[in-house]
């Protein structure tokens, strides 16, 4: 038998950095911005689910659309969603391929976190558990205390567990609305 090096990838099958792993993420979208063709931030939201179901992602679930007030010095109401996607990318290709989109949909990055926005997407949990980089940290740091993401996430991952509080997505909604009904 020759040594693997000797051999055509073929003989060798496929290596550990071959073997492709499918991954399971929730995505959250936002807009509050119309689109000069797609339209009204409701319009944004179904073509974004349609672009998130182009390989090399599909959508597995997504909830319906919600609007929420904006935060920060943005008038325009937000419509929001998420979705539950599978793909054979890593977080960090992922986010490149969100941003991609994003750039698609003709948001530009200006740098200002709270100006209006065509679309904007987030990885919010990954079935890996954790990534932390600079450019990106999933869980995503803020969605425990934002409505405008449970509120959607819970209807199409109750179950699934923030790999850093422990606490499932159910149970980290309720502990907001209780929060939310004391401030
Ligand atoms: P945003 O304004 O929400 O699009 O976020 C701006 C930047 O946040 C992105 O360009 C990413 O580099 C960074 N980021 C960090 N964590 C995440 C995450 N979980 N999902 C999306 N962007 C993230």
């Amino acid at each position: 038998m020759l040594p693997s090096g000797l051999m055509s990838p073929a003989e060798r099958g496929p290596s550990v950095s071959e073997t492709q792993i499918i991954h399971k993420y929730v995505i959250a979208l936002g807009s509050n911005q119309r689109h000069p063709k797609i339209g009204t931030p409701v319009s944004v939201m179904s073509a974004a689910l349609e672009a998130l179901n182009a390989s090399p992602l599909r959508v597995l679930a997504h909830s319906k659309y919600v609007a929420s007030r904006p935060i920060g010095p943005s008038l325009r109401n937000y419509v929001n969603a998420a979705a539950l996607i599978e793909t054979t990318l890593e977080p960090d290709k992922l986010l490149r391929h969100l941003k991609g989109l994003e750039a698609r949909f003709g948001r530009r990055n200006s740098g200002q976190a709270w100006r209006a926005r065509v679309l904007d997407l987030d990885i919010i949990l990954w079935s890996g558990g954790i990534w932390a980089e600079p450019k990106l940290s999933v869980p995503h740091r803020l969605f425990r205390n934002r409505t405008f993401v449970l509120d959607p996430v819970v209807t199409i991952a109750p179950d699934w567990r923030d790999p850093i509080s422990g606490l499932s997505i159910r149970h980290l909604k309720v502990r907001l609305d209780r929060a939310g009904r004391q401030s």
